[in-house]
């Protein structure tokens, strides 16, 4: 039997660090990663047949959990029609029409291939759009890794010395300016776009602030700025209309990705009419992609979109509530100081005392360590949490009650365990 160790070996050698990805590596919580044999709904085994209840579920791109048979149908059912053709298919129309449908203010939209691809093509055209050339970020926020927008990120970047990346010059990110996460920044006439993430879930989760949402949208209106709302994260987790309709504010424009892929690798961006006009054929802003409205992911994104009516996010909501609720009197009551915030569907988990308002605050907590510790022992005991302190939890639709008391009770005998030692 091959083991995750021995995995890890073989991929250290071929791979840096062994992982497609960095946060995969285990590096801030220690050990190796276990390697994915396959996924069962809520649960994914390991190559060892160790089981484990998952609330990483590709950090929120499964949220009907892993395989759900009408998603595998719709795949395979593409797949024998042929993957890739380089010409237009008619479900790239249906997913646009879906996606545009369901979000209010949303004319038109693209899709490409990440959430990465999303966010970068957004700014190409708020700056095209606009001609101007200033993007604002804020601190923690993560909106992939794009040379302009991978300063001061959150998520894994944020476990880096530097919070940025080598290799990005001065001049990719001169003209990115970082504010705090809920606080509205001062905007001048140069700026081309206000990106945010509408409830932070890249540093631990954060939500907004009593109207930090539409202070943004009046301070872009004033000097005439577009906002964006990067929507990777909570598009169609939400609920039907992302966080444009549960906070009531409408961006310029929106960036998607995870859910509306179903699984496999999907993103897209969106806006008004006369903003999304302005793209390659129709304008002179280009972005193009091979894989782009790709027919697999088509089809699993309308399987997955078409399972997410209102019931469903009411049943989500249920699954989460239970998950925050059981955590933070398990955790509380073994004596640790914790704080389970939850915004809908989505959960995070910081411990100390202090309220988590932005990323100062969000790393005083990660920085206790005690994340780290309460990762490996809830590991141990078959809960699969993510593998770093800034990373929300996502609770499926296929997480079942028992699954979530499974999560409470493994919670309150890892926190007595940390709260002894
Ligand atoms: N924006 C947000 C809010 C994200 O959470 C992520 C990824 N976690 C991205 C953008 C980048 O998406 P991708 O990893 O698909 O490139």
């Amino acid at each position: 039997m091959t083991t995750n160790d021995e995995l890890f070996a073989r991929g250290q050698a071929v791979i840096p660090g062994g992982v497609n990805s960095p946060v995969r590596a285990f590096g801030s919580v220690g050990g190796t990663p276990y390697f994915v044999a396959r996924g069962e709904g809520a649960h994914v085994v390991d190559v060892e047949g160790r089981r484990y209840v998952d609330y990483v579920q590709s950090y929120g791109a499964s949220i009907l959990g892993h395989a759900h048979p009408a998603v595998v149908a719709a795949v395979q059912a593409a797949a024998a029609e042929g993957s890739t053709f380089g010409a237009p298919t008619e479900r790239e129309v249906l997913l646009a029409e879906e996606l545009v449908a369901r979000v209010p203010g949303m004319e038109m939209v693209r899709l490409v291939s990440s959430g990465t691809e999303a966010t970068m093509s957004a700014i190409r055209l708020a700056r095209g759009a606009t001609g101007r050339r200033t993007i604002v970020k804020f601190a923690g926020n993560y909106h992939g890794h794009a040379d302009a927008l991978l300063v001061a990120g959150g998520s894994s970047v944020a476990e880096q010395a530097t919070s940025d990346s080598a290799g990005v010059t001065s001049g990719a990110v001169a003209d990115t300016v970082v504010a705090p996460y809920n606080e509205v920044p001062p905007l001048d006439e140069d700026v081309a776009v206000v990106i945010v993430e509408p409830v932070a879930a890249n540093m631990g989760l954060v939500p907004p602030a009593d109207g930090f949402l539409q202070g943004l949208r009046d301070a872009c209106d004033a000097v005439g700025a577009l906002l964006m709302f990067d929507e990777v994260i909570t598009g169609f987790r939400l609920g039907v209309g992302g966080a444009t309709e549960r906070f009531g504010v409408a961006p310029d424009l929106w960036a998607f990705g995870k859910v509306i892929g179903g699984g496999l690798p999907v993103g897209a961006f969106g806006g008004r009419r006369d903003v999304m006009e302005r793209l390659a054929p129709l304008g002179p802003v280009y972005q193009a992609g091979t894989l782009s409205g790709n027919p697999l992911a088509t089809a699993a994104g309308l399987t997955v979109l078409r399972e997410l009516d209102a019931d469903a996010y009411e049943r989500l909501d249920g699954i989460a509530g239970r998950l925050a609720d059981g955590l933070t009197s398990a955790i509380g009551g073994a004596g640790l100081d914790v704080q389970v915030p939850r915004v809908g569907p989505l959960v995070g988990l910081f411990f100390g005392a202090d309220p988590v308002t932005d990323f100062v605050t969000a790393k005083v907590s990660a920085e206790t360590g005690t994340y780290r510790r309460f990762f490996r022992a809830m590991l141990d005991r078959g809960v699969a949490l993510a593998p770093g302190p800034y990373e929300a939890l996502f609770p499926s639709l296929a997480h079942t009650d028992e699954d979530v008391d499974r999560t409470v009770t493994a919670a309150a005998e890892a926190a007595t365990e940390i709260a002894r030692a």
